[in-house]
């Protein structure tokens, strides 16, 4: 059944919907995007996922097209009319199409692209097996930009050795996974994740993972970590908008936490799709 997809304005079938060739979504990766969850027909953690966007929008010299209130109308009619449930929506915002040039067009008009993508989220998690890879992506992974083509080679060598994903590594430190933020929680039971920067993407699941980790009580500990030091770990897993908490059973062809889930990921992938449920609108 073709989707109903968002178009600059217009609802149109998946199969009508096109951009121009000289997008400089297309030509340059000159776009930002983002995915969020949705559960019970609703979006989870909207306002933070709208707050990224218009950063990453401002850092890349572009403004956002919509208000935020407006924007979550264009979701909510998307999910309304393709009946979704549960899965996820992609948005994409380009600067516009303009004749090829690298510096930025004065007057382009910029592109706005939605889509649904209906997936069971909730289900239970087998956990992933990780393999280490350089970080070959650019300097500012705090901006979602589209230019994804490192990540995605890093996940197809992975896939290529029979593994789910890569965790990568800059400077003897892992920075993050190929699409998800990466953690560890050491023998004493601490959660431990790299702490913000340029160098990894400002996960929206992993500010709220942390903080319904620490309303529990649990210690966090923002920091860099190795791919050893997660290999003696208890546990380790990776969080991200869809994938929710994902437990990481090996790492490296070493199993973590005894080739199976743990319970702190375990926990904490419930308690996030509890609240998310809650306050998602
Ligand atoms: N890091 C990278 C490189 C990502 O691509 C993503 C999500 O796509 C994440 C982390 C997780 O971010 P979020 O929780 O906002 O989905």
């Amino acid at each position: 059944m073709s989707r109903i997809v968002y178009v600059n304005g217009a609802y149109v079938p998946e199969e009508e919907a096109t951009v121009s060739v000289f997008d400089r979504g297309f030509l340059f990766a000159d776009a930002v995007y983002e995915v969020t969850a949705v559960l019970d027909g609703k979006i989870v953690d909207y306002p933070g996922h709208v707050a990224r966007l218009e950063r990453s929008l401002g850092e890349l010299q572009m403004g956002m097209p919509f208000s935020s209130d407006d924007l979550l109308e264009v979701h909510r009619e998307l999910v309304r009319r393709n009946s979704m449930d549960e899965g996820a929506i992609y948005l994409q915002v380009t600067r516009g199409a303009a004749d090829r040039d690298f510096a930025f067009p004065k007057h382009a008009e910029q592109t706005v692209v939605l889509f649904t993508q209906a997936k069971p989220l909730t289900g239970a998690k087998k956990g992933i097996r990780v393999i280490s890879l350089p970080d070959m992506r650019w300097g500012r992974r705090d901006i979602k930009t589209v230019q994804l083509l490192a990540p995605s080679m890093a996940k197809m060598a992975a896939k290529a050795e029979g593994k789910d994903d890569a965790w990568l590594v800059q400077n003897g430190f892992v920075t993050e996974g190929t699409s998800n933020n990466a953690y560890i929680v050491t023998r004493e039971g601490k959660i431990v994740t790299r702490n913000l920067s340029s160098s990894i993407l400002h996960g929206i699941t992993r500010a709220a993972v942390l903080k319904l980790a620490a309303e529990r009580g649990m210690e966090v500990e923002e920091r860099p970590f190795t791919i050893e030091e997660a290999q003696q770990a208890a546990e380790a897993f990776v969080t991200a908008a869809t994938t929710f908490v994902c437990p990481v059973i090996e790492i490296d062809g070493v199993a973590i936490s005894g080739g199976k889930p743990g319970p702190v990921a375990e926990r904490l992938n419930e308690l996030y799709i509890e609240t998310g449920r809650k306050s998602a609108l």
